[in-house]
């Protein structure tokens, strides 16, 4: 068959009315660089965006609270091989802070993302997550914090902590262990994913886009695996090397292949929360704004105090490292209102997971 545009057309139309596509019909359109049909893509994507969720653009106060890490990801800059890092933990009252200064900025779900480090033992989280919710019941607490036992996960859900970020990175176990020291294993990753959705955490799974060794059937699992394991939330940016890990001298994922997969996961998973990422904003100066038009409707500002974001360099050449709060929720304001959209202040839950009161 002529691969014009009214092909890619037709396997746009038929993954929006059916939520699937054949694996070489995936591929196809991953490959795909009609600009004509890449634009038709985002097109339906942001549709199907705007008939769930209308224009809006939901806020996550991002916090990021710790750069110590027992791991060793190779893609990683706070690995813990990586001596060049100088390492810092917020105190929970600098954590309570940053809440209480998001709050006042009208944020309305704090992302407690760190390494994995164990001076957070169940205990702490279990105090933090307690104190922020009793002093903000109109937010949610989302967690991203890597990999604990069920009875942790357990315990931080009883505290209140309501989402749960744990990018499954990819879902083919070889790739995964291209990726990954030996110490951890895809199953595991995989069996956290499952006992976070047990606990009735909103979960978001994702990958990066790019990584070393990944390949189109790879990215085909991925998205086989968002269509079984249907996640509330999908994170997906593009891999950006950073100088101080093995993978330094890898090329950095696509911008475009990042692009498409955001539309095709919001043409699989309609309600999806699905945020324009800070990896896509550094790939891409104008990265974010594509990811909303793209079919993505949640941003991420930074409210870690100035002095540690420096220190929480996942990449090279992370966005958004010396602004202030408020002027990072400025800035995004502005850049979602400029392509049409509107940040709101809600706590923006998944559409089907709204509490009814
Ligand atoms: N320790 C937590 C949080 C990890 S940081 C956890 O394990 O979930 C959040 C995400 O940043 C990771 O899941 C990974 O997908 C992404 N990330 C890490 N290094 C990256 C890189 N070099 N380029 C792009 N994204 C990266």
């Amino acid at each position: 068959m002529n691969k014009d545009f009214t092909y890619y057309k037709e396997l746009t139309d038929k993954l929006e009315s059916t939520g699937d596509l054949t694996d070489a019909e995936f591929e196809e359109l991953l490959t795909m660089d009609d600009p004509a049909a890449c634009e038709y893509l985002a097109e339906r994507a942001r549709y199907v965006r705007e008939k769930v969720y209308g224009k809006a653009v939901y806020l996550r106060g991002l916090i990021e609270f710790t750069n110590y890490c027992k791991n060793n990801c190779y893609y990683c800059g706070i690995r813990c091989g990586n001596k060049n890092v100088e390492r810092y933990r917020l105190s929970e009252e600098q954590i309570i802070s940053a809440c209480d200064m998001g709050y006042e900025l009208g944020f309305r779900t704090f992302v407690l993302q760190g390494g994995e480090d164990m001076f957070f033992t169940d205990e702490v989280m279990v105090r933090l997550i307690k104190t922020i919710k009793g002093k903000h019941p109109d937010c949610a607490v989302t967690l991203s914090i890597g990999e604990r036992d069920k009875e942790s996960y357990r315990k931080m859900r009883e505290a209140g902590a309501d989402r749960y970020l744990l990018r499954h990175e990819t879902a083919d176990k070889e790739h995964y262990e291209f990726i990954h020291p030996k110490e951890l294993s895809f199953e595991h990753r995989m069996q956290c994913l499952r006992d976070l959705k047990d606990l009735g955490y909103q979960v978001g799974c994702g990958m990066m886009i790019g990584s070393p060794g990944q390949k189109i059937e790879h990215l085909i699992k991925d998205l086989r695996f968002l269509q079984e394991f249907q996640p509330e939330m999908v994170g997906v940016g593009p891999f950006i090397p950073h100088h101080d890990t093995p993978f330094r001298d890898e090329k950095a994922g696509s911008v475009d292949i990042t692009l498409k997969i955001l539309s095709i996961v919001r043409l699989i998973l309609p309600e999806v929360l699905l945020p324009a990422t800070t990896a896509l904003g550094t790939a891409d100066a104008k990265g974010r704004e594509k990811g909303i038009l793209a079919g993505a409707n949640v941003v991420m500002p930074n409210l870690s105090p100035t002095d540690v974001r420096e220190k929480y360099l996942l990449y090279d050449n992370k966005i958004c490292t010396g602004d202030e709060a408020a002027e990072c929720i400025r800035c995004m304001s502005l850049r979602v209102s400029k392509v049409g959209y509107e940040v709101v202040q809600s706590r923006g839950d998944h559409i089907n997971t709204i509490p009814s009161c």
